[in-house]
């Protein structure tokens, strides 16, 4: 017991108390972020070396991911650009000799020499007349037969190599041997799951790839499983003395803003306002979020939760991230909620002090009971005696602390909050798992159509063909690429390259952008060239980033007037165009371009009403990246874009690296893993139901490690906050 006990505990000493792990070690490891012994065994191998599959040189295919065993024969650090550095090594086993390229690792020359034992596992290449890898895994292994192991490979750096990791981490885990589970004895049985220390062994040294796969799903539950518990244990623990609001959901104001609405609610949007009323009527603090692209109609679902508010004698906030978006709001909903007998305001920073004062008069003694504005509500002269709910658009772009701020302004107010972040339910369930959620996914019909088409590089004249005719039509053409300019010097060059490439297909090199880089359409280049050969007979113009903010005004100015009819720009056009008669958008390298941006930018077209035509664009071989784009063609939903592009990204990427927990999460993917974390949300709602405060003796260690949970979540938090500031 004793034992089980300080092998628990041993999980949180620092990293230095490993056997082996000399302070100077220690240093090194708390450079990558290890500081105690659970972070050094949350260290999990990225990748693991099965040598029951090794082969020959000889025997190896071309396209085939595989390990070969053999002798360096030659290293060698070469130089081809004054920023890039690389390894070539060649390896011989008895069949052949096997080339090998490993770019910006130069520690490598140390880590290896000629006459090494290595097995090497990667993706077999084959040009300039060798097989080859590039970037494969490297590993010593000894003289005799290593058929049958599995050597987990942990990311290592330049002080400590994987070797190395190996080595502390099995110390680490010979001490931590036997410590408690966490987990519920129930969910471990019903799910059939390794203890945590079995799982620790295994998934840093199975012996077969199916334990570790097993075990690697056992920690992945623990991650989500104790994030929900922390998340749902704070918000618990925060709303536990207030006294919620219930709201009044069926009161006059919400019949007559429905009634004068000059449209019928879609039944998406009556699910959620029904999912929304409920918890706005509930006993408890609302804490719910609305997700759904732009155009699906969060605004005036909004509207009625404000409507309510002033039903149930509150008052109400609504928040947004930008002045153009507040006055936006204010004047689509403002009107429908004074036809519904609600009066409202619109405060900004740009607010005249008179109306400024009038407003904050209006809002402290009830006459208005709806403000909607920017930051500018956060300031402490806003006062509202009897604030029920609190709405925030685009929530995330609001930093916890605002939105703490404006909560804070009544006693328990609802909260609702509004995202175009396409988050899938998946991704949301993880990381909001304290509140409840209602999508949107279609727009309100009326909406005209819209086509995607995927081209290769050379089928393009078809999109040229579209566009010039839907321009003759007095129509309008924006054309979207990665890149801002380069010289009609590299643009010839880029041309021999197209057919270079064509002729032979290069090897991808991961993580070597600038190869690829002479390669893309630049916008520059191309507005030339459309103008005098696609165009010739209509304006092109050219907008990009590196502009000056009138010239910038001065060229939209002239696409919105219609005055030319082709806009060639960088990403720059996402925000905030309107173009009414735009009907076409061509995108170059659309492989460049996450899905989701992708989307974004699609939105531009057609919002005049008119049909529309989109064309993804790409010089690719890459038969994932075409794949990728497809979906495009396939779905006008931007949250299931988004759940597929997460198979391709980080979660951070998508939530912002701001997003609590997004640290904690190591094993976890939010899109493999759908079921696993559909379970765990669930399985901790019903702990909790059951167990409120974790105070059970059987959950008395799954208590501490929620515990140890929230430590680390805030000191990861206050890392991130002295960063923003520092940036900001
Ligand atoms: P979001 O806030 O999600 O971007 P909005 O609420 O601003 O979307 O709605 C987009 C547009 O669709 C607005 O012009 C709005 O008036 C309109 N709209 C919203 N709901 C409907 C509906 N049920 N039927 C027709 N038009 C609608
Ligand atoms: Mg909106």
């Amino acid at each position: 017991m004793i034992d089980r006990v300080q092998a628990s505990l041993f999980l949180d000493e620092p990293v230095g108390n490993v056997p082996q792990v000399s302070p100077s070690r220690a240093k090194a490891l708390g450079s990558k972020g290890i500081y105690s012994v659970r972070d050094l065994l949350e260290h999990y191998p990225r990748r693991y070396i099965d040598l029951s599959s090794v082969v020959t040189v000889e025997g190896s295919r071309i396209g085939q991911s595989c390990t070969i065993c053999g002798t360096i024969h030659e290293m060698k650090l070469k130089k081809p650009r004054y920023n890039l550095q690389l390894v070539e090594i060649s390896l011989t086993d008895a069949t052949g000799l096997l080339m090998i390229t490993c770019f910006r690792q130069p520690w490598l020359m140390k880590s290896f020499q000629v006459g090494d034992r290595v097995a090497v596992a990667g993706k077999v290449e084959f040009n300039y007349g060798f097989k080859r890898m590039t970037n494969p895994f490297i590993e010593k292994v000894g003289e005799g037969p290593v058929r049958g192991k599995i050597i987990p490979v942990h990311p290592a750096c330049a002080k400590v190599s994987a070797a190395f990791m190996l080595r502390f981490v099995q110390e680490a885990l010979r001490e931590a041997c036997g410590c408690e589970d966490p987990l519920p004895l129930e969910l471990r049985l019903r799910y059939r799951m390794p203890s945590r220390s079995c799982a620790l062994q295994a998934v840093h040294g199975p012996r077969t790839l199916q334990e570790a796969q097993e075990a690697r799903r056992r920690l992945a539950f623990e991650e989500v499983f104790l994030l929900e518990l922390f998340l749902m244990l704070r918000r618990a623990r925060e709303v536990a003395d207030l006294q919620a609001v219930r709201h009044r959901v069926d009161g006059p104001a919400v019949a007559a803003l429905r009634e004068g609405l000059p449209f019928t609610l879609t039944d998406e949007q009556e699910g959620a306002l029904g999912e929304i009323f409920q918890e706005m009527a509930a006993p408890r603090v609302a804490n719910h979020l609305l997700l759904g692209d732009v155009g699906t109609g969060k605004t005036v679902v909004a509207a009625f939760a404000l409507a309510a508010a002033v039903d149930s004698g509150g008052q109400a906030l609504f928040m947004a991230p930008t002045e153009v978006l507040a006055s936006q709001h204010f004047a689509s909903i403002g009107p429908l909620l004074q036809a519904a007998g609600v009066v409202s305001g619109l405060l900004t920073a740009r607010t005249a002090p008179e109306e400024r004062a009038r407003l904050l008069e209006g809002f402290s003694s009830g006459e208005i009971p709806v403000l909607i504005g920017t930051h500018a509500l956060l300031e402490p002269d806003v006062r509202c005696p009897n604030l029920t709910l609190a709405v925030i658009d685009e929530q995330q772009r609001f930093g916890v602390g605002q939105r703490e701020k404006l909560l804070a302004k009544g006693e328990a107010p609802d909260a609702l909050y509004l995202t175009a972040t396409p988050i899938p339910r998946t991704l949301a369930l993880t990381f909001f798992g304290d509140m409840t959620l209602s999508y949107l996914h279609s727009r309100p019909r009326g909406t005209a159509p819209r086509t995607t088409t995927v081209l290769q590089r050379s089928q393009r004249g078809r999109a040229y063909d579209v566009a010039l005719e839907r321009v003759k039509a007095g129509e309008q053409v924006f054309i979207v690429c990665p890149l801002i300019g380069c010289s009609a010097e590299e643009r010839d060059k880029r041309a021999g390259a197209d057919e270079e490439e064509a002729a032979h297909p290069q090897v991808t090199i991961e993580g070597e952008e600038d190869y690829q880089g002479d390669n893309l359409v630049a916008a520059e280049a191309e507005a030339q060239f459309l103008q005098s050969h696609v165009f010739a007979d209509y304006r092109v113009e050219l907008l990009h980033g590196r502009m000056k903010g009138e010239e910038k005004a001065q060229v939209m100015e002239r696409f919105r007037s219609g005055e030319s009819q082709v806009l060639v720009s960088t990403t720059i056009i996402e925000v905030g165009v309107d173009v009414p008669a735009a009907t076409v958008m061509i995108v170059e390298d659309a492989d460049r371009f996450g899905l989701s941006q992708l989307h974004q930018l699609r939105g531009r077209v057609g919002r005049g009403g008119l049909p529309s035509h989109v064309f993804l664009v790409s010089a690719s071989k890459k038969p994932e990246a075409l794949s990728r784009l497809k979906a495009m063609e396939a779905t006008d939903d931007g949250f299931q874009l988004a759940d597929f592009d997460l198979s391709l990204r980080r979660e951070g990427d998508i939530l912002g690296n701001r997003q609590s927990g997004a640290s904690a999460l190591k094993l976890v993917n939010v899109t493999r893993d759908r079921a696993m974390i559909e379970a765990a949300h669930k399985d901790a709602r019903a702990l909790l139901a059951a167990d409120p405060d974790l105070s059970l003796p059987e959950h008395r260690f799954l208590a501490r490690e929620v515990e140890m949970f929230g430590r680390r979540e805030k000191k990861a938090e206050e890392e991130k906050d002295a960063h923003h500031s520092r940036r900001s």
